[in-house]
């Protein structure tokens, strides 16, 4: 097995090629890529392969997502560090810890209770404490919570979940995959001076998001 700075030196490279390689030029981004160890959120046979340039099983047939995929769209969300962010499809947590990093506070909702307590364990390990994890049907978001400056849903949906639009506070930042199962379109939706302004990132592929707003 790995050493642990053996993985620390595949971080540094994944960063580098696979994401400042790519155009991701924000430091505090970069850096908490850097920081976040990536193999924590997998099971430990899949370890060796946890840097590399794709999504991998978590089990109950769910994702992490791919490293750029992570980085493009918390890239678009532009946090500065002062934000409360609410997360769709917790799945292993690493998204809600490369978020909890850089953001001011995380809510993080997830169906699936076993991955939500899987990802609870390691994000306390790595002493991220400003984060909520929930287990619920997210296409209907957190009003408990609401107005979010910037929501991420990283599951795949037929249409927008009105719910999240709805929560979205004035300047705020919605990143959501839409399209049909098994490919979508990444959108990212803005709220100014009480307009809804969409926008097309590209295509991208994630697991169905599965809810009263979803599939
Ligand atoms: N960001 C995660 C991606 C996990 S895959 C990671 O990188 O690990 C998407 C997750 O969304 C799955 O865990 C799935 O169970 C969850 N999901 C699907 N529909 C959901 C819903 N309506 N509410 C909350 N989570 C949902």
């Amino acid at each position: 097995m790995a050493a642990v700075n053996d993985f620390a030196v595949r971080r540094r490279r994944m960063v580098h090629d696979q994401i400042a390689g790519r155009g991701i030029r924000d430091k505090r981004l970069l850096a908490a890529m850097n920081d976040i160890p990536r193999h924590m959120f997998m099971d430990q046979t899949l370890w060796r392969r946890a840097y590399e340039d794709h999504p991998l099983p978590i089990g109950n047939g769910q994702t992490i997502s791919q490293p750029y995929m992570v980085a493009l769209m918390t890239d678009a969300m532009g946090l500065t560090g002062s934000e409360k962010v609410l997360e769709i499809g917790t799945g292993s947590g690493y998204q809600t810890a490369i978020l909890a990093k850089l953001a001011d506070w995380v809510f993080s909702l997830e169906r699936l209770s076993e991955l939500s307590r899987a990802a609870q364990r390691v994000l306390e390990e790595l002493k991220l404490y400003n984060v909520n994890l929930i287990v619920g049907d997210g296409t209907k978001g957190w009003p408990e919570e609401a107005p979010y400056d910037a929501i991420i849903v990283t599951a795949g949906a037929p249409v927008t979940p009105g719910p999240l639009v709805e929560q979205l506070a004035e300047g705020g930042r919605l990143l959501v995959p839409v399209g049909d199962r098994g490919i979508q379109t990444l959108l990212r939706i803005s709220k100014r001076d009480g307009r809804v302004i969409e926008e097309d990132l590209g295509g991208c592929r994630f697991v169905d998001l599965i809810g009263e707003h979803g599939w």
